[in-house]
């Protein structure tokens, strides 16, 4: 019963949706603040972003659409890998990240709204911060990988691991052009400014990501961030 009323009350939104999408007038409003505009990685952040990145997990076509706009405007190097079955996971309209304004310590599989969700995260929170505090870009990051077919802290049985659809990305460390290097495990409570540079990045993160894990959240995090797709701002 309480299903027909939530039903009922429903229509009128989804009505409205429907209009709004259909009225020529939403084109003009701009799209950072129009859940149906194209995503674009440069829009300013706001709460509609988050939204938007958890709607294009429904529609690969849309968010493989918006990845190739990234890339047209030089944010992101990548290869589209499809959907393949690896060992029991199966990944789902993925990508292998191969640069973006930075080098990676190695090639990355990602979900596709993983792989947006980190170029935004790169151009609106990490370099800002990274210009700010060292007065240029963030030239290399260093990581342990997205994809890993497990369950959650490699118990044998629960839930899947985001790591197990390559939906969630385990950061360890920053460089800079000239090797300053910067680590979780090392600088995450350093007052200089590697200290600066992490707690900013880990801060920013958790304006773009579904959930955020670092050092403070248990030991399995001490050495990286954890920055997965699941949850809507979850920040440890
Ligand atoms: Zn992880």
């Amino acid at each position: 019963m309480r299903y027909v009323v939530l039903i009922i009350l429903l229509i009128p939104v989804v009505v409205a949706a429907g209009l709004w999408q259909q009225w020529p007038g939403s084109e003009r409003v701009p799209s950072k603040y129009n859940p149906f505009a194209p995503f674009n990685v440069d829009d300013p952040l706001n709460p509609i972003t988050r939204f938007k990145l958890k709607a294009l997990d429904q529609d690969p076509q849309r968010c493989l659409a918006a990845l190739a706009g990234a890339r047209e405007q030089g944010a992101i190097d990548y290869v589209e890998v499809g959907s393949p079955e690896i060992g029991a996971c199966q990944l789902d309209h993925a990508v292998r990240v191969r640069s973006t304004s930075v080098q990676f310590s190695a090639s990355f599989l990602a979900s596709c709204p993983l792989a947006l969700s980190w170029v935004v995260f790169e151009r609106q929170r990490l370099q800002p911060a990274a210009r700010e505090i060292f007065g240029r870009d963030v030239a290399r990051v260093d990581h342990v990988g997205s994809f890993a077919c497990r369950n959650v802290y490699h118990r044998a049985s629960g839930r899947r691991s985001e790591h197990a659809t390559a939906e969630a990305f385990d950061v360890t460390g920053f460089r800079m052009e000239d090797g300053t290097r910067t680590t979780v495990a090392g600088h995450w409570q350093d007052e200089g400014p590697r200290g600066q540079l992490l707690r900013r990045a880990f801060e920013g993160s958790c304006d773009v990501f579904g959930n955020s894990l670092g050092p403070e959240y248990n030991a399995a995090h001490r050495d990286h961030f954890h920055l997965g797709m699941r949850g809507y701002g979850l920040c440890r």
